[in-house]
């Protein structure tokens, strides 16, 4: 049996730990079977507990950038937890490190520390109403933002009506003043605006989507809303936890040159470490206490060791920016090597992939948001999961996640892939 001991390993979890995970994707209900168990990784090698390797496609959901133990990154964590890890009392390095993300984010002078990219939008939001004194926020369809209340909403009928909660447990309360648009559609959310006059705190987008699958913005649309949010007095948020120092060193705001009011991190700036962060310019970050009245605190936040482990990865990133530009030619040449053998094979697919982003969907039309990305044929998606899993390729566990580049990723791996992807579409 190929996965003895990571199927003992899950029917153990599933006595202690709900659906013996801790978090849902990874249980691989989306693809059926069980997940591997991973016990070591080395740049872009997983190793599970069956001892079989893998190529990983998701560098732990978009984090590890340069690939799984960078030392750099291993080095710093070692050497600072040996003087503690947590506080609870400033510490040096909390200042290196925003010095550094400011440094290198465009039209940001301050920035908080939280510890998930949950925590990081969900304080963002609340910073926006502080700021605003406005209460209803934007969203789009097949945005993810964590899992707080105001984000766990779903259409109810078209984009222009209220939210109601898509997880038992969010209150309609809640759920009233999450208003939801279609992503690159900027008429849904000038609806939005015409119907709530002065009401709305804040726009809340993935400027390069990934959590429908990876979706890039159409010509236009975040100027549009650029435009739209300063016309009608509401903040622009960027959720830039997948995409800040991702796409560049600046992020999404660098790529398209626009300016958002406020900005999340999450993943790659916690360098693997569970780190989140929001950030704005001077004014706004005013309201946040105990400068201002916006409330926003944790036991946790800004501790050392994982303040160490985000300086390092940023400080690699800042020194060699050519990471961005050689992750974006990896990502082009999947794409093409993978164009080429599917062209081939006879069913539709579309591939959309953006910087180190990607995701081949086996869709029929062009994917351009939630509901083209839904169209996707996921009884298909499943056996090319598990077929690429055989074949020593490690995937996301669902139709609608991006795969996530890490550039210890080298040309021969990339060739492996495609040679895989050429075995497995027989079976499709
Ligand atoms: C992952 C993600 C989050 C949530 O971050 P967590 O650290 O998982 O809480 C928020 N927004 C986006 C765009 C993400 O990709």
């Amino acid at each position: 049996m190929l996965y003895k001991r990571s199927s003992e390993l899950f029917a153990a979890a599933q006595q202690v730990l709900p659906g013996g995970v801790n978090s849902p994707v990874r249980a691989f209900n989306a693809v059926g079977g069980h997940p591997i168990f991973i016990k070591e990784a080395q740049g872009a090698y997983l190793t599970d507990e069956d001892n079989r390797k893998y190529i990983d496609y998701i560098a732990s959901w978009g984090p590890l950038i340069l690939g799984h133990a960078y030392p750099p990154v291993i080095e710093a964590v070692t050497e600072r937890a040996k003087k503690g890890t947590s506080f609870g009392i400033p510490t040096e390095v909390e200042v290196q490190i925003a010095e550094l993300a400011v440094s290198m984010v465009p039209h940001i002078d301050k920035i908080r520390f939280v510890n998930s990219g949950t925590e990081a939008c969900m304080s963002a939001v609340r910073l926006a109403r502080g700021y605003t004194g406005r209460e209803k926020i934007i969203k789009f369809a097949g945005c993810y933002h964590g899992h707080s209340d105001a984000f766990l909403i779903e259409a109810g009928s078209g984009g222009a009506t209220f939210g109601s909660p898509n997880s038992p447990g969010v209150t309609q309360g809640t759920a009233k003043d999450t208003l939801l648009a279609n992503y690159n559609d900027l008429a849904s959310v000038k609806t939005l605006f015409e119907a709530n006059p002065q009401q709305i705190a804040c726009v809340i987008i993935e400027p390069v989507a990934g959590n429908m699958g990876c979706v890039p913005p159409a010509e236009g649309f975040l100027e549009g809303l650029r435009q739209l949010c300063t016309e009608n007095g509401a903040l622009l948020i960027f959720d830039e936890v997948m995409t800040g120092f991702r796409l560049a060193k600046g992020g999404a705001q660098e790529v398209f040159g626009i300016k958002a009011d406020i900005v999340t991190f999450g993943k790659v700036i916690g360098g693997g470490l569970p780190v989140g962060a929001f950030a704005a310019n001077k004014e706004i970050m005013s309201y946040l206490a105990p400068e201002g009245p916006v409330y926003q605190a944790g036991t946790l936040s800004g501790n050392p060791l994982a303040m160490s482990a985000g300086l390092a990865m940023l400080t690699a990133l800042n020194e060699q920016p050519e990471v961005f530009d050689s992750l974006a030619k990896k990502t082009s040449y999947l794409h093409e090597g993978f164009d080429n053998v599917l062209k081939r094979a006879g069913f539709p697919y579309q591939i959309n992939s953006f910087g180190s982003m990607f995701t081949l969907f086996f869709a029929e039309e062009p994917v351009t948001d939630f509901a083209s990305s839904a169209k996707s044929n996921t009884a298909r998606f499943r056996k090319y999961f598990h077929g690429m899993l055989r074949e020593g390729i490690y995937l996301p566990p669902s139709a609608f996640e991006s795969y996530f580049l890490n550039d210890a990723l080298t040309y021969e791996d990339l060739d492996k892939t495609i040679g895989a992807l050429n075995r497995v579409i027989m079976e499709l």
